[in-house]
């Protein structure tokens, strides 16, 4: 472990309790929390206002016009397209469920992404903070491969479902599991020294107390 800053890739499907698990731990230990769904969607947000298609975006000119920055509200740190703010509930409509898995999968939209998903490591030890926890579904395979510590979370179909429902959010989880699992650029995948956590069968302190304790092994 470098510096003592801890870094944390947390992947799973969609439903499957990471955004909760996360915020949890960089609240409590001062981690900066990086939910990279949340910067698909954001991009997804952007192409559905311009009109813009997944055709057009196999020509990478389309994306250089998009600059990225981040801001942090307490431990969370959120990307900014344009220096343009979007409250969080305009991500999450029944549109961006539909459409984000599709615009996620382009190899040229990954490849803008990858830089400033990785420069956040360095923006969170610059802000003083004791580590960094991102989620996504390749951040332990592909954006954090050298992370101290690698989890995945999983849930049954049934227990996602209720959460989306609990949450008032219409998603179709299992359409959109599929094609981030089959995708060819950086699918939805458990690295081989991923810890595997059902976040199902127990409760989320559970999971918390479970994650603090390899935490302190590092
Ligand atoms: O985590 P969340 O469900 O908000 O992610 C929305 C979508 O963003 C995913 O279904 C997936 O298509 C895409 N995504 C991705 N890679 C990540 C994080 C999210 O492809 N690291």
């Amino acid at each position: 472990m470098a510096n003592d800053f801890v870094i944390i890739a947390i992947d799973g499907g969609a439903g499957s309790g990471k955004s909760t698990t996360a915020r949890m731990i960089s609240q409590r230990l001062n981690y900066m929390h990086v939910d990279t769904g949340s910067h698909y969607r954001l991009l997804t947000h952007w192409f559905l206002k311009g009109k813009i298609s997944p055709e057009e975006l196999l020509n990478e000119e389309t994306l250089t016009k998009l600059q990225l920055d981040s801001v942090l509200t307490g431990t969370s740190c959120r990307m900014r397209i344009n220096k343009e703010d979007v409250i969080d509930s305009e991500l999450r409509t029944e549109q961006i469920n539909e459409m984000v898995s599709i615009y996620s999968a382009l190899s040229s939209v990954r490849k803008h992404l990858f830089n400033y998903q990785r420069s956040l490591v360095k923006f969170g030890q610059s802000n003083k903070f004791q580590g960094i926890i991102m989620e996504g579904r390749d951040i332990g395979s592909v954006i954090l491969p050298d992370a101290d510590l690698k989890l995945f979370l999983f849930a049954s179909e049934e227990i996602r479902n209720q959460r989306r429902e609990a949450q008032g959010l219409i998603d179709s989880i299992k359409k959109r599991d599929r094609l981030d699992s089959e995708r060819k650029n950086s699918p939805l995948i458990a690295t081989s020294n991923s810890i595997h956590i059902d976040t199902g069968s127990i409760s989320i302190e559970e999971v918390y107390l479970l994650i603090i304790e390899h935490i302190k092994k590092l």
